[in-house]
């Protein structure tokens, strides 16, 4: 028999006969794998858990939101069934916001927790052509009851669209995911520090509240040829004081074709430099 401890995700959500956003009881999931979960009030950290046998106990901040809960359950969960045997865990918002793409265990506890939480199968569907903005994180975000911030990585690596997902802390770029394969990664390379006339800096002065949205030039956003030419839509939405998540969609997709072509005409010069050599 397969030790629960050794399932993915998904195997998980299919052994439990999980087939609705509404049936992933976090809770449930846990106890099938062995692990309880406590809500009480912490602090310093939004959830802990800790190990002994085959057995866990994961506790969860009580004063979090729900969605917030939820999700720092399933990323203590994650560091039950990826790193068990390790010392125990307790992780803050910081384990949680800024570890998306590192190789690290925090950033497996991560993934683990959204691909538990926001399952492919059932999130692409409700994904589909659905424009890539807060007004469409937020909404999934209610049916799958997750965190904006892990909703807003998910719509954009299983949308429909050329995207990205970008934050920043007090103006600065901490990390970006891009969509699939369709965007010219080498090419767009997002600026490292947030322009002032964007609206994801004046979220993150304080200027706005909450979030907002614009189509700006994106040569606000990338130091590409003829930036200035094309627009992309800006949508973001704040995380706490200082800290943004910016969605950027190319509705108009011009630009990413305009920059394809640039590309496949770079890598065919240097291919034809390399026969004459
Ligand atoms: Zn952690």
């Amino acid at each position: 028999m397969i030790s629960s401890l050794t399932k993915t995700p998904e195997q998980l959500l299919d052994e439990l006969g999980i087939t609705e956003p509404s049936q992933i009881k976090i809770e449930a999931i846990a106890y099938h794998c062995q692990a309880i979960i406590l809500y009480e009030p912490l602090s310093g950290c939004e959830a802990n858990i800790v190990g002994r046998g085959d057995r866990a106990i994961i506790t969860v901040d009580s004063s979090a939101l729900r969605t917030r809960q939820r999700f720092s359950a399933g990323h203590e969960l994650g560091h039950w069934m990826k790193d068990r045997g390790q010392v125990a865990f307790g992780c803050g918002r910081e384990q949680m916001d800024s570890h998306w793409i590192a190789n690290n265990p925090e950033t497996r506890a991560n993934q683990f927790a959204s691909d538990l939480l926001l399952p492919s199968k059932l999130f692409v569907p409700l994904a589909k052509g659905r424009p890539i903005t807060v007004e469409t994180v937020r909404d999934l975000g209610r049916v799958f009851e997750m965190s904006l911030t892990a909703t807003a990585i998910k719509l954009v690596r299983f949308g429909s669209f050329p995207s990205m997902v970008l934050y920043f802390e007090d103006g600065e770029r901490k990390w970006f995911i891009p969509s699939g394969q369709d965007l010219p990664r080498l090419l767009l390379w997002p600026v490292k520090q947030l322009d002032p006339s964007t609206v994801s800096a004046r979220l993150s002065s304080g200027g706005i509240e909450r979030e907002g949205m614009d189509d700006v030039r994106t040569d606000k956003w990338f130091d590409v040829q003829n930036a200035n030419r094309y627009y992309v839509r800006e949508s973001c939405f704040a995380t706490g004081p200082g800290s943004v998540v910016t969605l950027l969609w190319w509705e108009d997709e011009k630009q990413i074709i305009d920059l394809q072509e640039e590309e496949e005409q770079n890598a065919s010069r240097r291919s034809d430099w390399r026969r004459e050599d």
